[in-house]
């Protein structure tokens, strides 16, 4: 129905800082730690009083996202093994119909970084991600991972860069303050491989996904603990189940677009 939420998840908040600061580290070298911390206040002051909770709550992400960039620069700062050839953008493709002509739908996926790794000499697109427990084995199935080797392969394309891109260079941030009780390791690097094959796959099942949903076809919620936990509509799928004034909610906490 176009609903978007005025309120924003603090995870994605913490995460969006996160992603900011290290695509300025990273792009014009400046200090992560800095960055985070104007674009915190920013968003503090952007948020406005009347939503207090929401202000703590982003003040404490403050801290913790202050905490995380040190400890980031002290475990890689002048140690990072990779040339960043491309920082942060937004790229649109369409996703190829099983003859291997353009679809009508588009693919569109951020990329963290482009990055040509010193060990292996190949290219990998660079995902910086935030995390407070992480299942490796998951990587291996992640379509995100996929599909950003091949939108990747584009970006590179468009640089000049006529190489395959081998996979993803996983950058993870643990959410953790470092302290004298805190045992496990704070921060994740992984290179995530990607084969043509794989790539076919994600292309194949997004097409006809896309197939799937651009039919007039019916959705229904599906109540899921891991779903809904993120879920920004979860208050007012609730109230729809207890016959409540969703559509209170909707108007209040929700902005609606025109299309
Ligand atoms: S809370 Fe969100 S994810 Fe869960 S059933 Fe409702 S709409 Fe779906």
């Amino acid at each position: 129905m176009g609903y978007k939420p005025i309120r924003k998840n603090i995870n994605l908040e913490l995460g969006s800082g996160i992603h900011i600061a290290l695509d300025e580290y990273y792009g014009s070298g400046k200090d992560p730690v800095s960055v985070f911390s104007d674009w915190a206040d920013d968003r503090v002051k952007a948020i406005g009083s009347e939503w207090e909770d929401d202000q703590n709550n982003l003040l404490e992400a403050k801290d913790l996202g202050i905490a995380m960039l040190e400890g980031y620069l002290a475990e890689y700062e002048g140690e990072d093994r990779f040339d960043v050839l491309a920082t942060e953008h937004t790229l649109k493709r369409p996703i190829p119909t099983p003859e291997g002509n353009p679809s009508k739908c588009l693919m569109v996926a951020r990329l963290d970084g482009l990055v040509r790794d010193w060990d292996t000499g190949k290219l990998f697109a660079m995902e910086h991600k935030t995390y407070k427990r992480l299942n490796e084995s998951w990587l291996d199935l992640d379509h995100q991972m996929t599909i950003q080797v091949w939108l990747g392969q584009y970006l590179a394309k468009t640089l000049g860069i006529e190489e395959e891109v081998a996979g993803v260079l996983y950058n993870g941030l643990r959410k953790q303050k470092p302290g004298p009780r805190v045992s496990v390791p704070l921060f994740m690097r992984q290179k995530v491989y990607r084969n043509a094959n794989q790539i076919d796959v994600a292309l194949t099942r997004a097409y006809w996904k896309y197939r799937e949903t651009n039919r007039d076809m019916a959705i229904f919620p599906e109540p899921n603990p891991v779903r809904c936990g993120w879920c920004d509509f979860r208050e007012p799928c609730t109230e729809l189940q207890m016959g409540g004034d969703y559509e209170f909610l909707l108007g209040e906490f929700f902005t609606k677009r025109e299309r």
